[in-house]
């Protein structure tokens, strides 16, 4: 049998336009990125001293076109685990990452860090009395203003390795 590394996909995205929300479990081929991308970098690292080194220390992240792959436009990051060590990496969709602030940038890498190193979390999905996600690991990207309103709550649940 020829050896192939494949990933495992779970637990995707984030939704920017619909608010559906869905685990899907794909088996693919290695994509080319071996490495972190030198675009995700800097928010990566942002995002491992904010988290004191809860988050961020995976070896692997990309871009992926999404919509190429899965026929979705409403996805913004991904985290997937590749067989047969599930190591962590996570996908960014282009289309959004430039488009997004810093603050946006630092959640989403988070949200999606998240993801990669505490897959059995899942979403969190409860939200405040102004309508803001209690947890950065709430299923969809939200109002900057609500980003930055909770940010300091969010960045001390990035460090929740510690607690
Ligand atoms: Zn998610």
């Amino acid at each position: 049998m020829t050896p192939y590394r494949a990933l495992v996909y779970t637990l995707l995205f984030i939704g920017l336009i619909n608010s559906c929300s869905k685990i899907v479990t794909v088996i693919r081929i290695e994509p080319d990125y071996p490495n972190i991308h030198p675009h995700l970098k800097d928010t990566i690292q942002e995002v491992n001293k904010l988290s004191k080194g809860c988050l961020g220390n995976l070896k692997y992240a990309g871009f992926m076109d999404f919509k190429a792959e899965f026929g979705k436009d409403n996805i913004a990051g991904m985290a997937n685990w590749i067989l047969p060590f599930f190591e962590p990496q996570i996908n960014i969709n282009p289309d959004y990452w430039y488009k997004l602030n810093s603050t946006q940038k630092k959640l989403l890498i988070a949200h999606e860090l998240y993801h990669a190193e505490k897959p059995y979390i899942g979403h969190i999905n409860d939200r405040d009395d102004w309508g803001c996600a209690e947890h950065l690991m709430y299923y969809q990207m939200q109002s900057n203003w609500c980003d930055i309103y909770k940010f300091e709550q969010y960045v001390s649940q990035m460090g929740d390795c510690h607690d």
